[in-house]
């Protein structure tokens, strides 16, 4: 196993490091300034100060780093970026400055492996450029949806085009002003096997018979300017060309787009971990209590310790998960791929769950660890329960004795 990062990847994530202190953090406060928080997701603006952060990570090269093609973007291995997106991971704005934000790395990821040239043209390249924004609409409010053979969503080819009807709930992104599609998955040939029965399909968001029916709250929040909306598609009708690599093909896409989310995700949450951690040390030595500061009350240190030795386990386990990925490819990489999906998000529960705990009332109010106290908690759902990844562990290591 080799966690060694390569000299490119040492000096973007120098740069990175030193622009997340300058520019990024210190620009939190002006972007929830600036945030137009309403019901009305219609009204939803983007800060301004997001436009300028992008402009200058983007004039700095600091752009795509996600994106393993060299051809669209900085072209580093997982093992490479997982420690760029770890750093991103300390601030909510952080990955859409360097325009390293899900779902649109996902999406431009299929673009890149399955788009067609003219898919490629007209939704790959604006995304890659930071002008629009995307949504990945999977999840149904009709079925349980972590077992995605569930889908009831139909997407029918009629002659050159395809038919779209059906209701997709919790699509991200979907309410931001510059979401210009999304990507649909649905059932196409019923009678075909049960993973060639389903495509994926590029739908503009202002396509005929689309219909936003409202933004879902997490814990109250609607997570503007980008929400997660609950859409009707109503005889959705669009050239068959939109399909992207032709029809049956959704799960086999589904699959190589969740790898690398995967990594992202749980290097992220290893860095808002490591954000709370640095939260709950800075108030236990720095308040006081019955005479003494926090830390030296109760089991305080323990929960210093445990955090630690958890940071530090996931990330180790993730970047095994990326070396696997990078070696072996998603089907080498299933355990570990896995594993980080449930261990990450159940770390920075934890750390963010102990920072909030330290900072009294002021940690339920406080919007930094509120934010990464949230994110935590929807992980453990979205892109897959927490069960049916320890499922998926569980099933591999038993038919190691069938
Ligand atoms: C904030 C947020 C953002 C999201 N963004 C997107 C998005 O952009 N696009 C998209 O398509 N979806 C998105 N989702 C949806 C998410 O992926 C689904 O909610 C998730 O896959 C679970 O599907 P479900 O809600 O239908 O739950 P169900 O399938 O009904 O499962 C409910 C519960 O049943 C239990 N369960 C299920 N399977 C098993 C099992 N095998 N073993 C034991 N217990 C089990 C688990 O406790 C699980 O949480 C998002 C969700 C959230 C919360």
């Amino acid at each position: 196993m080799d966690f060694e990062h390569s000299e490119r990847a040492r000096t973007y994530l120098a740069e990175v490091s030193r622009f997340m202190k300058a520019k990024v953090i210190p620009a939190e406060a002006t972007y929830l300034e600036q945030l137009v928080r309403t019901e009305d997701w219609t009204k939803w603006r983007i800060p301004p100060v997001m436009e300028e952060l992008k402009a200058e990570a983007k004039a700095l090269g600091l752009w795509n780093l996600f994106m393993p093609d060299p051809k669209y973007g900085a072209g580093l291995d997982n093992r490479d970026y997982a420690p760029i997106a770890e750093l991103t991971g300390r601030s909510f704005i952080a990955p859409e400055v360097f325009n390293c934000n899900a779902p649109d790395t996902g999406n431009a990821e299929v673009l890149v492996q399955y788009g067609s040239e003219e898919q490629q043209e007209r939704w790959l390249k604006p995304l890659l450029a930071g002008e629009i924004r995307s949504g990945f609409s999977m999840t149904e409010p009709a079925v349980a949806s972590s077992d995605a053979t569930n889908m009831k969503a139909t997407c029918e080819v009629v002659g050159d085009e395809v038919v779209l009807n059906g209701q997709k709930w919790w699509t991200s992104g979907a309410g931001d002003p510059r979401c210009a599609f999304y990507i649909f998955m649905g059932v196409t040939d019923p009678g075909a096997e049960r993973h060639g029965r389903h495509s994926m399909v590029i739908v503009p968001r202002d396509a005929a018979g689309v219909k936003i029916v409202r933004m879902l709250p997490v814990f109250g929040h609607l997570d503007e300017p980008h929400g997660h909306a609950e859409i009707v598609f109503d005889d959705v009708r669009l050239p068959a060309s939109n399909i992207i690599a032709g029809p049956g093909r959704g799960f086999e896409i589904a699959q190589g787009r969740l790898g690398p989310g995967r990594i992202h995700h749980a290097m992220r949450c290893i860095g808002g971990a490591e954000r709370a951690l640095e939260r709950l040390c800075q108030r236990a030595v720095g308040r006081v209590a019955f005479g003494k500061p926090l830390m030296n009350l109760g089991g305080n240190r323990d929960i210093i310790a445990n955090a630690r030795i958890a940071i530090d386990q996931a990330r180790l386990l993730t970047l095994k998960a990326a070396w696997a990925l990078d070696t072996m490819g998603t089907f080498g990489a299933l355990t570990d791929i896995s594993a980080i999906k449930v261990v990450a998000p159940n770390v920075l529960q934890q750390v963010v769950d102990a920072a909030i705990q330290i900072h009294g009332g002021e940690g339920m109010a406080d919007e930094e660890l509120t934010r990464l106290m949230m994110a935590a908690r929807a992980l453990r759902i979205a892109d897959g329960p927490d069960e049916v990844h320890r499922g998926m562990v569980a099933r591999l290591e038993l038919k190691k004795y069938s």
